[in-house]
This record gives C-alpha cells, sequence and structure tokens, in this order.
C-alpha cells in the first residue's frame, strides 16, 4: 500500500516539475521595454518614444524643450 503512495507521490513530483519547467513563452511583442527610442531635438537625450513630446514631426524630452526648440503646435 505504501507503495502505490509511493508512486504516487513521485507521479506528483514530476508532474509539478514538468508544470514548473515549462513556462509561458516570452510574448513576442511588450512595447514597453522594446520601445524605440527617441532623441529630443533640443539637447539630444535619448528617451522612450511613449515619454516623449512629439511637435512638428520632432520629438522632445520634455515640454520646456519644446518651446525652447521653438516649434509651434
Ligand atoms: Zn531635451
Amino acid at each position: 500500500m505504501s507503495r502505490l503512495l509511493f508512486l504516487v507521490a513521485i507521479a506528483a513530483l514530476v508532474y509539478l516539475l514538468l508544470k514548473s519547467y515549462r513556462r509561458p513563452p516570452r510574448k513576442h511583442h511588450t512595447p514597453e521595454v522594446t520601445e524605440d527610442m527617441v532623441r529630443c531635438a533640443q539637447c539630444g537625450v535619448h528617451l522612450p518614444k511613449g515619454e516623449s513630446l512629439l511637435a512638428g514631426g520632432k520629438y522632445y524630452c520634455s515640454e520646456a524643450h519644446r518651446r525652447a526648440h521653438g516649434t509651434a503646435d
């Protein structure tokens, strides 16, 4: 009887190991991580596109630099 329990325990252990081994694959696109980097037209600093300001077809790191560059909306 204890032998059967032992086998069940082993099976459960193997199952858990396989389950933890088979982690879900990474997503192809993670926009936050693989996001394009853009360059501030004013100071030249690189920053993620999502954090930049777009004005007149150019990217800026901040509102101040957008103004400083003299690009009107
Ligand atoms: Zn800047």
